[in-house]
């Protein structure tokens, strides 16, 4: 198991009543591209200020780098962060944006803001106002302007919403590269799962307030690959059934699903055995789900608009 970058532990943010975040515990590798998917008003972007530190919690800590409590504005600074629109001066080039920020860090380094700049895909645009650029542009020259100081961790809230086709391609090369050549550890929102999938490593699902689910890359698309699906009250009494057919590729998913990744036409000996040893089959038959069906199912039907 990697190295365990951040965490939160029953991590809560209450408005009156309202709990906009409720007891969320995330954990996050070092080096992964966390995407952390959760409909409007999920609670998502509660829970990016309150690990960047723009909000404080109700209740529950948070531990970043191994700080928590008192000592974790120590480690603030290593984190760079997007958190809504960025706060760009639409009258400046997108170099001058940049020059602001790295005074307010004391960074004078020559070549530093170029470097930024050509890393976010703008080096041919550094001189161009930025009331002239596309939203992508925009988005992009967020994400350099909170890669300013050298994060460790990048925190960017809903950096794809809105953009077209190619401005979401080129934030998410962006993104891979950052990971990939600079070792950062990227946490990311969206509300659409589809629109992470091809970059990141690891998943959390948030809906109202609640963390549903973490997983890998890998175990999301084994929950929504081709597999045989079996219906029936007491999965466990199915165990010995399948073992003893020699299965090994399987999972108990929950009270009443098992999943089967292997031998899908196998699915009729399956049934028989099941019932051969008295274990009642609701349903079994082969299925597969779109990854946006699997995130829909799991928060409850249909998006909403
Ligand atoms: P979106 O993508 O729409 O921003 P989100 O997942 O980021 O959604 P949040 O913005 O974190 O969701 O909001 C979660 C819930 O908390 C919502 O019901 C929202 O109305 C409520 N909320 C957020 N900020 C405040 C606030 N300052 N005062 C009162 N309620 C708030």
């Amino acid at each position: 198991m990697s190295e365990i970058l951040l965490e939160t532990n029953g991590l809560t943010k209450q408005y009156g009543k309202h709990k906009a975040v409720d007891h969320v515990n995330m954990h996050i590798r070092k080096g992964a591209i966390y995407g952390f998917i959760g409909r409007n008003g999920a609670g998502k972007t509660t829970c990016l200020r309150m690990i960047s530190g723009l909000a404080k919690p109700t209740k529950g800590q948070i531990s970043l780098f191994g700080y928590e409590g008192k000592r974790l504005k120590e480690v603030r600074s290593r984190i760079g962060c997007l958190i809504e629109a960025p706060g760009l001066y639409g009258n400046m080039t997108a170099y001058e944006n940049l020059m602001i920020k790295c005074k307010l860090f004391g960074i004078t380094q020559k070549g530093y803001i170029e470097n930024i700049l050509e890393t976010v895909g703008l080096g041919d645009v550094g001189k161009k106002k930025t009331k002239h650029f596309s939203l992508g542009m925009k988005q992009r020259l967020g994400i350099g302007l909170a890669l300013v100081g050298e994060p460790d961790l990048l925190v960017l809230d809903e950096p794809i919403n809105g953009l077209d086709p190619q401005g979401i391609a080129e934030v998410r090369d962006t993104i891979s590269f950052l990971q990939e050549e600079r070792n950062m550890t990227v946490l990311i929102s969206s509300h659409i799962l589809e629109e992470l999938s091809k970059i990141a490593t690891d998943y959390g699902i948030i809906h109202e307030g609640t963390l549903l689910q973490e997983m890998t890359r890998e175990e999301l698309f084994k929950r929504c690959s081709e597999r045989i699906e079996i219906t029936l009250d007491h999965p466990e009494a199915a165990v010995p059934v399948l073992d003893g057919l020699g299965f090994k590729d399987y999972q108990v998913m929950d009270r009443s699903h098992i999943h089967v990744f292997e031998r899908l036409n196998d699915s009729d000996v399956l049934n028989s055995a099941l019932v051969k040893a008295g274990i009642p089959v609701r349903g079994i038959g082969v299925t597969s789900e779109e990854l946006e069906d699997y995130f829909l199912n799991l928060t409850g039907g249909a998006a909403h608009a």
